[in-house]
């Protein structure tokens, strides 16, 4: 198997690794547009989805794109917050949910059968408080499960607001937050419109 990943990566230096920017941006460092916040779903490839290279997005990626807030934070997530946002001055942050979500989808079964992964088992409380908002909307089954992906994106975005160095920067209006999801099945991303209470498409087009 880790065959395929050396073979992936001969094919990266055949197409990559000789071109200007990769050496520029080794000798000058970063300087990305955007924080980004993602499940680890290996369908859901953030420079894909946003066409992004080299030095373009600072990623980061969970189970089930969660923010804890920063009294409850793996320590792991509010260091990246707070060097991206304090130190690379990144302008926007971006949290990417998906449906199909099976973090989400385990938070939705309410954790049965995970009894043996305490850290997983740990590490998704914090997604459950989603899947109760959705709940209390009256969705079920698959509805019930795309509604808690989206709640668990609104709960991320509200949870950044409780580290100082984004509300800070809020506060000075040198940051902007955004929610997104990502639908797995039409490879298409919907964008959070606040004042719609709704996820949108963005592009339109069909
Ligand atoms: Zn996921």
């Amino acid at each position: 198997m880790s065959e395929k990943l050396i073979h992936g990566h001969a094919l990266f230096r055949e197409r990559y690794f000789n071109k200007k920017l990769i050496r520029q941006l080794a000798a000058e460092g970063q300087k990305p547009w955007a924080l980004y916040i993602g499940c680890s779903d290996s369908r859901v490839v953030p420079e894909l989805l946003t066409s992004s290279g080299f030095g373009e997005i600072f990623v980061l990626r969970n189970i089930a794109n969660f923010v804890p807030q920063k009294a409850h934070t793996d320590a792991s997530v509010g260091a990246a917050i707070e060097y991206a946002v304090r130190h690379l001055k990144v302008p926007d942050i971006v949290v990417c949910g998906h449906y199909g979500c099976g973090g989400v989808k385990a938070a939705v079964d309410r954790l049965k059968g995970l009894e043996r992964d305490t850290e997983l088992t740990e590490w998704l409380q914090g997604v459950l408080p989603a899947v109760e908002q959705a709940r209390k909307h009256g969705h079920q089954g698959e509805a019930l499960w795309r509604a808690a992906v989206e709640e668990n994106v609104l709960d991320a975005l509200a949870n950044l607001i409780t580290f100082d160095a984004v509300s800070e920067a809020l506060d000075a209006g040198k940051l902007a937050i955004h929610g997104w999801v990502y639908d797995l099945a039409h490879g298409r991303v919907r964008v959070f419109d606040a004042e719609k209470d709704a996820f949108v498409d963005p592009i339109g087009g069909g």
